[in-house]
Parts: C-alpha cells; structure tokens; sequence
C-alpha cells in the first residue's frame, strides 16, 4: 500500500445519511488503495466554488449528490459521454489539475437490472414513474442500450418532457413520450411495457401512499423501485400485490458505485465486499 494518502469525498445537502462512505472505503481497503472516502455537506450557493476549488484540495475525485449534479455538470473541465447523455454528473475525477466527469446511474441500473433481474433492456418496453435527476439520466441511457419504448409519467410535465428531449437526443430510433403520473393512460402503458421503474421520491416514507396501483401491474412483471431505504416501499408492496416481480434500489447504488470505483481508480471493483458493506451499513442506518 503506497503511504501517500488519496481524498476522495461525496458532497451533496443535506449528506448524513449516505451510504457510500463505508461501500467506498471498504473497497479501497479491499483493493489494498489508500484511499480515504469522507462525506461532505455543501451548500448549493457553494457548490460550484468547492467543486472548482478540488485539484487545489488535493482530492482525487468526489460523488456528487442531490441536489449539486446538475452544478457538478456546469463546473468541470470535460465531460464524458455519459454525463453528456445524463444531463448530469454525479462522479468527478482529478487528473493533472482538471475535473473530469461522468454519470455513473444509467450504467449502475443497467448492471443491476442484468445481474439482479436478468433483465436485458434491448428491444424493451419501459415506464418510468418521474423524471428528477435519476429519472432523466437512466431514461436517456437505457434508451442508448436499445429500449424500444420508453413511456416517462411524472407529476410535473415540464420535467417529464425535458427526460423525453434528452431521450430523442441519446436515441432518435427510440419512441418515447410523456404522459401524467395521474393520467388514465398509466395503468394500459404499464400493462403493456415489460419493465416499471419508480424514479420518484414516492416511497422514501413508509407512510406514503403508493406510485401505482396494484391494477396496473400486469404478473410477472418487472417492478424496479430506486428507493433501497427502507428495503420494502409501498409501491414495492403494491406491486407484489399485483403479481410483479419486485426489485429495490440498493443493487443500482451498488453498481453505481462500482462504475465510480472503476472510474477513480482503474481497477476493478471489489463488489462482494462493496454489498456486505452497504448491506451493513443500511442495517445500521436510522
Ligand atoms: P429529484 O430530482 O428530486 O426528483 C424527484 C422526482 O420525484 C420527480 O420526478 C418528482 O416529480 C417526483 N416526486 C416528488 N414528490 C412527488 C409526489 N408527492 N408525487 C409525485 N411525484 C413526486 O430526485 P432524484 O435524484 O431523481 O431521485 C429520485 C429517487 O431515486 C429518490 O428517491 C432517490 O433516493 C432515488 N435514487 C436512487 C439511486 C440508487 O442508486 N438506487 C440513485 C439516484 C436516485 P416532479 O417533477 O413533479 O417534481
């Protein structure tokens, strides 16, 4: 293990309850990297200072979370392609005094969806419950890997149809359109599509009423909530309800970890390690 100490952070606001400093820190540990990954709360008046201020600091990169990604994207020197296709960046590297950065969710997803679902999105219909940040960068990336449809429900039609532009951008070949998250439509699109993901914040509170409703879950469907906390939501129990096959979100934060890891270091990441130290940690979690 070298002796030279490497920062790495994670800034979002509020961050105290994140989990990626003990998935990160364990994998350094594991790959034998002495690294130090440290939470960081930052303000979004100061974002765009801190991140400018990282090669200065010493960092060797950092995660970005709600509700710095889109400033991250304004604030670096390059961007690789799929930051570009997010409209977002959640990971930044140092390398020779200039911010490199990515967006490692659509390719977390991707992984998860494969590894944990066996589901391969090519040729696929996909409804995808919002279009926040998550919402908009997983639909332009899986739109990149072949979705045949992807239908975007949200509350808000405006953010709905800034996830469809940045789909139509990612994939011309693709259909894509958007529709209310309360529209009629929701239940015939979900029973028609073969995979539903909720990429809203519905679910976050035990006590919050479901996404959808059980009728429109077609059986043996795939139900994939981005919520990992807590592990069940209520749209997961209202999807099982209705027959579907259901999945939370920590194995996307796992994979999207891992693309990170990937990403600072070189190196492949340590995943059975990384999971035993989420699973630990959201045991441990509040
Ligand atoms: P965001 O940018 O704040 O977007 C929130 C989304 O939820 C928007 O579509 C918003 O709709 C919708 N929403 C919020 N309250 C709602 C309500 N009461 N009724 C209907 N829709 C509502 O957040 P984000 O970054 O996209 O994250 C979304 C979720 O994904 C969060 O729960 C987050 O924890 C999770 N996530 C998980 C991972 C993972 O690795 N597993 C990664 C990223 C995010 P409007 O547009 O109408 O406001």
């Amino acid at each position: 293990m070298s002796k030279k100490i490497r920062i790495i952070g994670v800034i979002g606001y509020p961050i105290k309850h994140s989990l990626s400093p003990v998935m990160q820190n364990a994998a350094f540990r594991a790959a034998g990297l002495n690294y130090r990954y440290l939470p960081f709360e930052v303000k979004p008046e100061e974002c765009f200072r801190f991140i400018r201020l990282l090669p200065r600091l010493g960092f060797a990169g950092i995660n970005i979370t709600v509700p710095h990604k889109e400033t991250a994207y304004n604030s670096v020197d390059y961007l690789s392609r799929e930051a570009k296709l997010a409209g977002a960046v959640n990971t930044i590297k140092v390398h020779n005094k200039k911010l490199y950065g990515t967006s490692t969710d659509g390719e977390g997803l991707l992984r998860s969806l494969k590894m944990d679902a066996d589901f391969v999105v090519k040729g696929k219909s996909i409804i995808i419950l919002g279009a926040g940040g998550a919402g908009r960068s997983i639909a332009a990336y899986l739109a990149t890997k072949g979705a045949e449809r992807i239908i975007i429900a949200n509350r808000t039609p405006g953010n709905a149809l800034k996830a469809v532009a940045l789909v139509r951008k990612a994939s011309p070949l693709t259909i894509v359109f958007a529709i209310k998250l309360k529209d009629k439509f929701v239940r015939f699109y979900s029973n028609t599509s073969d995979l539903i993901i909720n990429a809203t914040s519905v679910g976050l509170n035990t006590n919050d009423t479901a996404v959808i409703s059980h009728k429109a879950i077609r059986k043996g469907i795939i139900f994939y909530d981005l919520i990992y906390n807590p592990e069940v939501t209520s749209n997961i129990k209202e999807a099982k309800k209705g027959g579907a096959k259901t999945y939370n979100g920590l194995g996307m934060l796992l994979h999207q970890g891992a693309v990170s890891f990937e990403f600072w270091t070189g190196k492949k990441a340590p995943l059975s390690v990384m999971k035993r130290a989420l699973q630990k940690g959201l045991r441990e979690a509040p």
